[in-house]
């Protein structure tokens, strides 16, 4: 789909994308900026990425007439979010170039095929998951109890629909993760051993149809409460020795599944000496990611750019970073003061700090735990970044 063209019924070249989100929004932007005309189908009104498009199609994700009227507007489409129900991209497929594909997607919707997946190309990418098991009926319930106490303490975790730590119980013993099983509904699981983190890393990747890969540097992450804080992008972030790793493992991980579009790998690392010897891949998103919106700022291709050449067919560029960065995540408690009172941040005395650059998301509400928008703050040294990101985060209390 070539940038800006029509075709013989003067319709202007159009990307799509299923998912009205921040991602959506970011991703909408970056495709007009290239001439795109764009389409979102989403059923929220007020929708961070619907309010910025041409066309905004509001229907539930998995509406038959929905789907055919983007299928009519858009030549390729792709998802920002991933609990898209993959068989919408399915059907979207049957007629447009659809990135990422509906299979990829849906082994990222489970983490029991998830980390299948990973197992299966661990000899190839050199990292393996965190010792785990899968626990989808009381029998196995049982069993696990009696046999895998290895795993404990850990983490159970919903197959399906987890994500910024939702879907998820820390069970320290047998009784405990028997009650957890059942406060998680009973529905498929996998139970995973509790890692002593050393840190938290992701790799953002972009991959053509023609197999052609382009990736950033890792960047490492901080997560509070199961949600992403803050994201350090710079050289030094992490020993390089990992990062090669990390990255290396990234793009074997890519090519295993055939992926077309923009993936996010997230990595922990872990004590040295240990069986993963230093890295373990925990999860995989199939779109960008929250840990790459510093990207925007600091690097000469943003991964929306990338995202919109992966699925449009154009030559990927190698993106080169040019500042060292650090995001700060933007959640909707910025907008309450110490008295739980609704309060709006103080933006000039953010703004007037070197380097930052502010992103909202166009949410009317604010509630505790909401993505609202972000902070990137870059710089000509990692020294003067951390320090304004301090003073940032200070005043954004
Ligand atoms: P989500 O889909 O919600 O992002 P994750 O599996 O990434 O779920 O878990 C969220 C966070 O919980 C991780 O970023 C990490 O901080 C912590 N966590 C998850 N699994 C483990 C583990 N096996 N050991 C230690 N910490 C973990
Ligand atoms: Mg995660």
């Amino acid at each position: 789909v070539l940038p800006g063209s029509t075709d013989t019924a003067g319709q202007r070249a159009t990307l799509g994308v299923v998912g009205g989100g921040q991602l959506g929004r970011m991703f909408v932007h970056a495709a007009q900026r290239l001439g795109y005309f764009t389409a979102v189908l989403e059923p929220d009104a007020q929708s961070p990425a619907g309010l910025v498009s041409h066309h905004h199609i509001r229907t539930s994700y998995d509406d038959p007439a929905g789907l055919a009227q983007l299928a009519q507007l858009c030549q390729a489409i792709t998802t920002e979010f991933e609990n898209v129900p993959a068989q919408a991209l399915h059907l979207l497929a049957q007629t447009r170039a659809v990135a990422p594909s509906a299979a990829v997607v849906g082994i990222a919707q489970n983490r029991i095929e998830e980390k299948a997946h990973f197992a299966a190309c661990a000899d190839v990418s050199g990292v393996n998951c965190a010792p785990y098991t899968v626990i989808e009926t009381p029998a196995q319930l049982q069993a696990v109890q009696e046999e895998r106490t290895d795993l404990l303490p850990g983490i159970l975790k919903t197959a399906r629909m987890g994500y910024d730590g939702k879907g998820q119980v820390r069970v320290k013993t047998a009784t405990e993760l028997g009650a957890a099983w059942e406060e998680l509904g009973g529905v498929a699981c996998v139970l995973e051993k509790m890692l002593p983190l050393k840190a938290e890393c992701s790799v953002l990747v972009a991959r053509g149809w023609d197999g052609q890969i382009v990736s950033f540097a890792p960047q490492r992450n901080v997560h509070v409460e199961g949600i992403l804080a803050v994201t350090h992008a710079y050289e030094g972030n992490m020993p390089p020795a990992l990062a090669d790793r990390a990255r290396d493992a990234a793009i074997s991980i890519a090519h295993h599944l055939g992926y077309v579009g923009v993936l996010c790998v997230e990595f922990f690392v872990v004590e040295d000496g240990t069986e993963h010897g230093g890295l373990v891949v925990n999860e995989m998103a199939p779109r960008p990611h929250n840990s790459g919106h510093y990207t925007l700022n600091a690097c000469d291709a943003s991964q929306f750019d990338l995202q919109v050449h992966a699925m449009a067919g154009l030559p990927l560029p190698q993106p080169r970073q040019h500042s060292p960065a650090i995001m700060l995540n933007l959640l909707g408690e910025v907008w309450f003061d110490a008295d739980g009172l609704p309060r709006e941040p103080d933006w000039c005395s953010v703004l007037r700090l070197p380097g930052t650059h502010l992103h909202l998301y166009g949410k009317l509400q604010a509630r505790a735990g909401r993505k609202m928008g972000h902070l990137t703050i870059t710089g000509p040294d990692v020294a003067s970044v951390t320090s304004v990101a301090r003073r940032a985060a200070g005043l954004l209390g």
